[in-house]
Order: C-alpha cells, then sequence, then structure tokens
C-alpha cells in the first residue's frame, strides 16, 4: 500500500490513524455485530457515537452552553440560503463583507431575501487582502454580519475577528474550522462543510447561538430550519451518519494530539515554512499580502505557464498529488489541512527546490 500526500483542497487527506480505526470497526461496531452504515440513526450504538462526537466537538472548541451544534447535509453552499432564512428575525438587511469567491456566493444567495449591504470588499487589489477593521462600513440596520474567515481559493485569511458591535457575526469557517482555538462566543453562528478539516464530505457543522434561531422568514422549508434541527439533536431526519462517525473519530484525534492549540502549533509550522520557501525561491510567487496569507491553503505561480504541467506530471511521480490551482486563478496551489503531516509539507518544499533548480 503506497498513500501520496494529497494537497486537494477538499475532499482532502483525513489522518491515517482514522481511517484504520474505521477500517478495524467496519464490519463489526465495539461487538454491535454491524458496520456503523448499517446502525439506525436512532439506536443506542448510533446515538453514543452522534453524543461523543458533539461532547468532544464542545470539549475541543470549548463552545459554551447556550450554543446549539447542528450536524446537517447539503453542505456550507446550503448555509448561504439558510443563514439569511434563519438570521434575518423579521430585519430587512444584512452587511457582508467581500474577500473572494466564497464571500461573492454567500452574497449573491442572501440577495434573494434580504438588501446586502457591501460592508467592505478587497476586489480592486484581486482579492489579495482583507479589509482592515477600519475600512468596515457596518449599517444599523443589519440583522448580522457574514464574512469568510479563510478564502479557499485565494488562500485569503482574516488575521483578526471583526468587532460587529452586538451585531451578530456569521462565519463561514469551512476551510479553517479547526485549524486553531476559537472564542466561538464572538460569533453568532459559524458553518464549516466537513470535507476539509473535520471528516468526509456529506456533512456539515453549524454551531449556532441559541437566542437567534426559531424567527425563519415565511415560507422557509422545514430542512432549513435551525430551530427544528436543534429541537431534534440533528435528527428530524437520517443524517449523514457515516460522515458524523468519521468526525468523531478526527475529533478524538484531535484531542490525542493535544487538542487545538498542539495543532495550531503544527499548522503554524507547516504554514510558515512553505510560504518561506516559495519567497526565497526566486522562482514560485504568492501575491497575497503577508499578514493575510492563510495557513491551510497555499497558492502559488511558476514563472511560466508551460511549467505548469510538468510540475503537476512530477509532483504526481514524486507522491504529491492534487496541486492544480483553482480554475480560476491556475498555477498550483496546496492545501495543508490538518491532516497533512509536515512530512508531507516537508516532501512538497523539496520537491519545489528540486524543480526550480532544474526549470529555472
Ligand atoms: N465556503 C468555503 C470557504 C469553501 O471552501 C467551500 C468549498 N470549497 C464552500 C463554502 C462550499 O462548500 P460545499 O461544497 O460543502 O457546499
Amino acid at each position: 500500500m503506497s498513500r501520496v500526500f494529497n494537497f486537494s483542497a477538499g475532499p482532502a487527506m483525513l489522518p491515517q490513524s482514522v481511517i484504520e480505526r474505521a477500517r478495524a470497526e467496519m464490519l463489526d461496531w465495539r461487538g454491535s455485530g454491524m458496520s456503523v452504515m448499517e446502525m439506525s440513526h436512532r439506536g443506542k450504538e448510533y446515538m453514543s457515537i452522534a453524543a461523543k462526537a458533539e461532547a468532544d466537538l464542545r470539549e475541543l472548541l470549548a463552545i459554551p452552553s447556550h450554543y446549539k451544534v447542528l450536524f446537517l447535509q447539503g453542505g456550507a453552499s446550503s448555509q448561504f440560503a439558510m443563514v439569511p432564512m434563519n438570521l434575518l428575525r423579521g430585519m430587512g438587511a444584512a452587511d457582508y463583507i467581500n474577500t473572494g469567491d466564497w464571500s461573492i456566493r454567500a452574497i449573491h444567495e442572501a440577495e434573494k431575501y434580504c438588501k446586502v449591504n457591501v460592508a467592505a470588499t478587497t476586489k480592486a487589489d484581486n482579492f489579495t487582502s482583507v479589509p482592515s477593521q477600519a475600512e468596515l462600513k457596518l449599517s444599523s440596520d443589519a440583522a448580522y454580519v457574514h464574512y469568510c474567515p479563510n478564502e479557499t481559493i485565494r488562500g485569503v485569511e482574516f488575521p483578526y475577528i471583526p468587532e460587529t458591535h452586538g451585531i451578530p457575526l456569521v462565519a463561514d469557517m469551512s476551510s479553517t474550522l479547526l485549524s486553531r482555538p476559537l472564542d466561538v462566543s464572538k460569533f453568532g453562528l459559524i458553518y464549516a462543510g466537513a470535507q476539509k478539516n473535520i471528516g468526509p464530505a456529506g456533512l456539515c457543522v453549524v454551531i449556532v447561538r441559541e437566542d437567534l434561531i426559531g424567527k425563519t422568514i415565511p415560507g422557509t422549508p422545514t430542512m432549513f430550519d435551525y430551530k427544528i434541527h436543534a429541537d431534534n439533536e440533528s435528527m428530524y431526519n437520517t443524517p449523514a451518519t457515516y460522515s458524523w462517525y468519521l468526525a468523531g473519530l478526527v475529533f478524538e484525534w484531535l484531542k490525542e494530539l493535544g487538542g487545538l492549540s498542539a495543532m495550531a502549533a503544527i499548522n503554524q509550522r507547516k504554514a510558515e515554512k512553505l510560504y518561506a520557501a516559495i519567497d526565497s525561491s526566486g522562482f514560485y510567487t504568492n501575491p497575497v499580502a503577508r499578514e493575510c496569507r492563510s495557513w491551510m491553503n497555499v497558492p502559488f505561480m511558476l514563472p511560466r505557464e508551460e511549467f505548469n504541467e510538468h510540475f503537476l506530471k512530477e509532483a504526481k511521480e514524486a507522491g504529491l498529488t492534487t496541486l492544480k490551482g483553482h480554475r480560476l486563478l491556475g498555477g498550483m496551489r496546496a492545501s495543508i489541512y490538518n491532516a497533512m503531516p509536515e512530512e508531507g509539507v516537508d516532501a512538497l518544499i523539496a520537491f519545489m527546490a528540486d524543480f526550480a533548480r532544474r526549470y529555472g
């Protein structure tokens, strides 16, 4: 068996020990005589798996008790609609910070339900930075403020949490949740598609302050109502049982590693050494303002486009896969989420240096 270092932006690598454990438990989960995939979500075995996953996530992020944790489906993309449907609460407008492609998707969806005030945009610098707190034009009539702390495509990250003066802050943390400790109490709602740092695709985690839910706009589908999911412990309908179980194994892995501070130290080290290799190469470039460079998604360009194909082919031969940049940007992108081992980043850096020597 040979496993590659997979730099995919998502679905992304999972910790090997998690996959091994899932394999060991595949046919017979702890004497139940069945796979987790075959269990009733209402049976006591599965209920214990689900409850343990939630408890571990709460512990990892120190989620206060007045927040609900929901394990939903429909991806982060459904949240682009669910957020306005639930959080407008009779108000007609929301503030959105636009820092790139995923912010724009969220804005377009919200425009179907309310007036969107764009509180700031970094379009003028081609989304290579984030606005400062002073640049945010927050409005007084906003039901909430939405932003994307880590823009997965361009690798741009907020180095600070926006201050919204009591207006609920909503964050699309799809590509950054669990990469480091987080003060959940600063947010009204956090959502994240699972397929990067949490587990397999098919699951979306929502963390929401209890007092914000239960006032949906008229016509909201039952499945889009956070309160319904909260009241039913994310089992109003059949949840993504296996993805939820695997997410639980990832949470246990994080706890064994020492929690999110330990994870953050590793992530910071991985990102810093990769950016240092890019900046000192005289060959590769990354256009993002230094203080806004993502720990998770590292895009980089080669000096000539015709090198790209060679780079991808040779990298693959070296066991380094899925490095092709997003189709909007070209070039390369290395996503180095929690489960990417430091050796994977070291191997990529060594390969990049060798490639630059040969093609530079
Ligand atoms: N937001 C961000 C920041 C993302 O990176 C992604 C997926 N790459 C999405 C939203 C959409 O997620 P999903 O495919 O789960 O709907």
